[in-house]
């Protein structure tokens, strides 16, 4: 069997791979890149029919290239994402190889690189980036048995709300997917419970900026990698419709029935957590410090932005809040489904090097693993908040194109024979 060799290969033809592919041929790194779908694959497959991008063209793009057919300031629709990025990688000319899944990764014994199994046959790459994203599994934790008699699906599964049965809807997960999900079943007449968990919400806009601006030049995007197990604060943003804040009390003036965390179900009851006011009152404190933080922004730097003093107008708490319900019979309530938004987990089980925590997250440092050769990028905190964003994850693949040119460099250096000086 004849066996394919490539210096770098990189796993995964996301918006990660891509950056990588660009970073690699501007150090003049030959590479490879495997995508077992197709380009931007998880845009196209893997999100709700109505899913736009969170933060607008001018900010959720590449350096290289701008969104086309629509304006700086609109949020792309997610077909246009993955456009944006089959364009990009055009526009590279990134040696990406879709249709072909990489199945096995071992490290080869007694030499430098990688023994690579895919779908169409082995590789033996010197380097190897996996960049096959930072949500890769959808997880639905073990509360509600599938034989519960309810339509149950995770939120990478939910389509349109044409898919649901008739009946109200329990959302369970206030993020950017379960508030915007939450939102368009409620526009669509539906009954919604929404399980609302701790949570950030910045405002959308403020004194004529979107949060991006203000996440950007306050220096939170490029916060750095925190402390293990602190990671993940669920952010709830959305640019659907337009672009608005998320407030869970409009939810609630328009009908919908907020619940604390689901902790477990039994007989048909569900039991919440009794943290909503909790829960809601700390995205609040995110909202206002957001504004606080903006406004000494502005007198700092002395700023023409006009001021905004009703965007500190919070409402009062809703009867949910004030009054939670912490346990809930479904049938009862009418309720027939359940949409989980409750994350993602990563599945490296293809990559049999490298080392690995108890959630099955590789340990690295900036992407740069124990193992020499070995790279990850766009995993959520990779260097920074921004990593796991379209951002973000070209600034991380930048520094491990380096960090792969620096070690080629290495690999290639040859002392000059005894006697010889340079040239002689
Ligand atoms: C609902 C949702 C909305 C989001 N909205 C935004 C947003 O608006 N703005 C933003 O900046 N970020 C957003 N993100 C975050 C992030 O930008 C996306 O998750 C993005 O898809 C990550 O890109 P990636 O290339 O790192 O990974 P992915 O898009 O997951 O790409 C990885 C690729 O690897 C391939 N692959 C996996 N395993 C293998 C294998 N063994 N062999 C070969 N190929 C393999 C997959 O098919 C996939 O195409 C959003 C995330 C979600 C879940």
């Amino acid at each position: 069997m004849s066996i394919e060799r490539v210096d770098t290969l990189v796993v995964g033809g996301g918006q990660a791979g891509i950056a990588m592919s660009e970073h690699l041929s501007k150090c003049g790194v030959p590479h490879l890149v495997l995508e077992r779908h197709r380009i931007a694959e998880r845009w196209r497959s893997e999100r709700w029919d109505s899913l736009v991008a969170n933060g607008p063209a001018w900010h959720d793009r590449f350096p290289g290239m701008e969104f086309s057919g629509i304006g700086p300031d609109a949020f792309a629709h997610k077909e246009s994402v993955a456009d944006y990025f089959v364009a990009y990688a055009e526009m590279i000319a990134a040696p990406i190889r879709c249709g072909v899944e990489v199945t096995s990764v071992r490290s080869n014994v007694g030499r430098p690189g990688f023994r690579v199994e895919t779908s169409e046959g082995v590789i033996e790459a010197t380097y190897l980036v996996a960049a096959t994203g930072p949500f890769q599994h959808p997880v639905i934790p073990a509360v509600v048995p599938e034989n519960a008699g309810l339509f149950q699906i995770h939120s990478a599964a939910y389509r349109n709300p044409g898919q649901l049965p008739e009946g109200a809807v329990l959302v369970i997960g206030a993020g950017s997917s379960g508030a915007q999900i939450a939102d368009e079943l409620l526009r669509a007449g539906k009954r919604v419970f929404l399980s609302v968990g701790p949570h950030d919400r910045p405002p959308r806009s403020y004194r004529e900026r979107d949060f991006v601006w203000w996440l950007g030049v306050l220096g939170k995007w490029d916060a750095e990698t925190p402390a293990q197990g602190t990671e993940h604060v669920t952010i709830a943003v959305s640019g659907a419709y337009g672009g608005q804040t998320v407030d869970f009390r409009h939810f609630a003036e328009r009908g919908m029935t907020l619940v604390g965390r689901a902790e477990k179900f039994r007989d048909g009851v569900m039991f919440f957590a009794p943290d909503l006011a909790d829960n809601i009152a700390r995205g609040d404190a995110n909202y206002l410090s957001v504004l606080d933080e903006a406004d000494a922004f502005v007198a700092r730097n002395g700023l023409d932005l006009p001021e905004e003093p009703d965007a500190r107008n919070i409402g009062p708490d809703p009867h949910c809040v004030t009054d939670p319900i912490l346990e809930l019979n479904l049938a009862k309530a009418g309720i027939t489904s359940i949409i989980w938004a409750t994350g993602f987990a990563v599945d490296y089980s293809w990559l049999k090097v490298g080392r690995f925590d108890e959630k099955g997250r590789p340990k690295h440092r900036r992407g740069v693993s124990e193992v020499p050769g070995l790279y990850f990028l766009g995993l959520p905190w990779l260097s920074r908040r921004g990593s796991s964003f379209i951002w973000g994850v070209w600034h991380d693949a930048k520094f491990l194109a380096d960090h792969i040119s620096t070690q080629r460099g290495y690999l290639a250096y040859r002392p000059c024979a005894p006697g010889k000086t340079k040239g002689s």
